[in-house]
């Protein structure tokens, strides 16, 4: 019997990459383009089709189903973008519907972090462990939660939003109009607000900038990190104490410079975390690796296959 291939497809706001994929996770063949917002969701799909109707022509097998990784919000089970800040006109948008219309086989859909996180669960650092839980810390703070290879829904498939428990109510105020949530701790841009606000004077700095100075331990970069790192800790200890996770993961921009986080969250999470069995969870950092995407949305569709209906 010839291989299961799967098409697999990862939209992002500036960039849609597309793929063929093994039934093992092995991208045979792939290609990407800009994903050009203001022409409408109907052209890229058009131009998605035409991108997998090419990269199957040299396969030995017919594509058995296609996966896609979508930047979010989109709920994945009518196929439909929300309000998607980078994709202007797509909103409300079938992209199952269009694409198997286009492609004649059947799609799933998840929004491009959860993606990540089943393929991570199926192919890389999270392989085979339950619960699994991807945290991204970038401009917020995403996290995914895998058990058992599914992605966690809540009541009416709802994804739960972990970047917005409240760490300290006295916190700064949150775009989701509480006080004090995890990501505006201890987000990217929580940590320059905070360093800016204390430095009023001096030009503001990205994250990346005061990652790079705090590693050549310039005092006021380092407070802003240490003070990150602290409350990175902080959410990761409880997300360890609600989960009691096998693996929990960390990604995202300012976990390239891990070395100066890793630590003290470990440590928060050993200060804590007394009642689950913490040494055996592993946190780690992933590997940054361009086709994870690709891997990602290709095992949406596979995992999609194994889940349970919601009635
Ligand atoms: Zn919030």
């Amino acid at each position: 019997m010839a291989d299961t291939l799967i098409g697999a497809i990862d939209i992002g706001g500036t960039k849609i990459a597309v793929g063929i994929v093994t039934a093992q996770g092995q991208v045979l063949a792939h290609q990407s383009f800009s994903t050009q917002p203001e022409q409408g969701p109907q052209a890229s799909v058009q131009r998605i089709a035409q991108a997998l109707i090419t990269l199957t022509n040299n396969q030995s097998a017919n594509l058995s189903g296609i996966g896609i990784g979508a930047t979010g919000p989109v709920n994945p089970f009518t196929g439909r973008f929300g309000a998607v800040e980078f994709l202007t006109g797509w909103q409300d948008y079938d992209i199952i519907a269009a694409l198997t219309a286009a492609c004649g086989v059947p799609a799933a859909l998840e929004n491009d972090a959860d993606a990540y996180a089943l393929g991570e669960w199926r192919w890389g650092a999270g392989r085979g462990a339950s619960p699994f839980i991807v945290v991204t810390v970038g401009t917020g703070i995403g996290v995914s939660l895998i058990t058992a290879g599914q992605v966690y829904r809540g009541v009416d498939g709802a994804h739960p939003e972990i970047g917005h428990h409240i760490i300290d109510p006295s916190g700064p105020p949150c775009t989701c109009g509480a006080h004090g949530c995890w990501e505006s701790l201890a987000s990217g841009p929580a940590m320059e607000d905070w360093a800016a606000r204390q430095s009023p004077s001096l030009p503001r700095r990205t994250g990346a900038e005061l990652c790079a100075a705090a590693l050549t331990g310039e005092p006021s970069a380092l407070a802003a990190v240490q003070r990150t790192a602290r409350y990175l800790g902080l959410g990761i200890a409880n997300l360890v104490t609600l989960y009691a996770p096998q693996v929990l993961a960390l990604s995202g921009g300012i976990m390239r410079s891990s070395e100066l986080f890793l630590p003290v969250i470990l440590n928060t999470v050993q200060a804590t975390c007394a009642y689950v069995p913490k040494e055996k969870t592993r946190i780690l950092v992933l590997e940054s690796d361009a086709l994870a995407g690709l891997r990602g949305a290709a095992q949406v569709w596979l995992s999609r296959s194994d889940e349970p209906k919601i009635e």
